[in-house]
């Protein structure tokens, strides 16, 4: 379905502007998250949100033996989703309803915390050696921050080729792609692949703002050339995005509606105020006791994770 012309895909694309549209590189920065390094490119220093997208970690691409590089004990979180989206490899997600994925690429993990649940991800005994995507936090606004956790699993995700390239939806609806995650808030998340040689022009909404990650090989986007693994805030008010490549790429676009809500971020929780982190937290190292809120990840085989302190600084969104 990619057979139209150069001609025709220059169709597709509004003039470029002269000067390279100014893309703000977002200061990125590195994490350890047990064996793995990853790339922290959301919340930085002087962005919180990006719609109501409010957490981007980067990770990999690895390769590894006998060892199994993720390995994230029982947590909890509430008032947000997360979103695990893998370029290559596998990840075992295991939650407190009991829910169990095997996840690979295309497909949408998906954890809707709400009120309150706890999960684990783990690399497989069974595995292709490799490890490549990402972890996204959606911000869940006020009317649903407290519904019950749910989680979703999906098989492939919609892929929408287009000239030049494809798109695959991860959440929301880009470039005719839909996907089957449920939504609080108008978002979208997609990934974005550009053939080798080849230009990717897809309609933007105005009224989002946008980020875009390369994740693997090379890109220019409207006219500037980007940086592997750094987060570019594009902002509001744009109706196209532009990317060519010369060897091809895989990029991660993130938007959504400014969120309107001012959130704290501590440790895994997304809340309001800090009483509730602290209710979280307590809750958390309360461990199993009567009105606990998170329960038991059933499948995981070793010690869960211990909050840290909660010092009363959280980060203000
Ligand atoms: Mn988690």
């Amino acid at each position: 379905m990619s057979n139209l012309s150069t001609s025709g895909e220059a169709e597709e694309c509004r003039a470029l502007p002269a000067e390279p549209a100014a893309l703000e590189a977002l200061p990125d920065r590195t994490v350890r998250l047990g064996a793995i390094e990853v790339h922290r490119v959301l919340p930085v220093r002087g962005r919180r949100l990006i719609g109501p997208w409010c957490f981007f970690d980067r990770f990999g691409p690895i390769t590894f033996g006998g060892e199994k590089p993720m390995d994230v004990a029982p947590h909890p979180h509430i008032g947000l989703q997360t979103v695990t989206w893998l370029l290559a490899g596998e990840v075992v997600h295991n939650d407190s309803l009991g829910s169990e994925c095997l996840v690979r690429p295309g497909q949408l993990s998906l954890m809707t915390a709400g009120r309150g649940i706890a999960h684990t991800e783990e690399t497989p005994r069974d595995n292709s050696g490799k490890l490549d995507g990402v972890q996204l936090w959606v911000a869940l606004p006020e009317y649903s921050r407290a519904i019950a956790p749910e989680y979703q699993c999906t098989k492939e995700q919609p892929v929408v080729e287009c000239p030049g390239g494809r798109v695959a939806a991860i959440l929301g609806e880009f470039a005719g792609a839909s996907s089957a995650g449920r939504q609080f808030s108008p978002g979208v998340g997609a990934e974005i692949a550009v053939d080798a040689g080849a230009r990717v022009c897809r309609e933007l909404r105005p009224g989002f703002e946008y980020g875009v990650l390369l994740a693997t090989g090379d890109a220019t986007v409207l006219g500037a050339p980007v940086a592997l693994n750094t987060l570019y805030y594009l902002g509001t008010g744009r109706h196209e995005i532009v990317i060519s490549s010369a060897g091809g790429a895989r990029l991660i676009l993130v938007g959504g509606a400014p969120f309107g809500e001012t959130i704290l971020m501590w440790w895994n929780f997304v809340a309001r105020t800090a009483e509730e982190i602290t209710a979280a937290r307590n809750s958390w190292e309360d461990c199993g006791a009567a009105g606990e809120i998170f329960g038991k990840v059933p499948r995981y085989r070793g010690p869960r994770l211990a909050a840290p302190a909660f010092l009363g600084r959280p980060i203000r969104g």
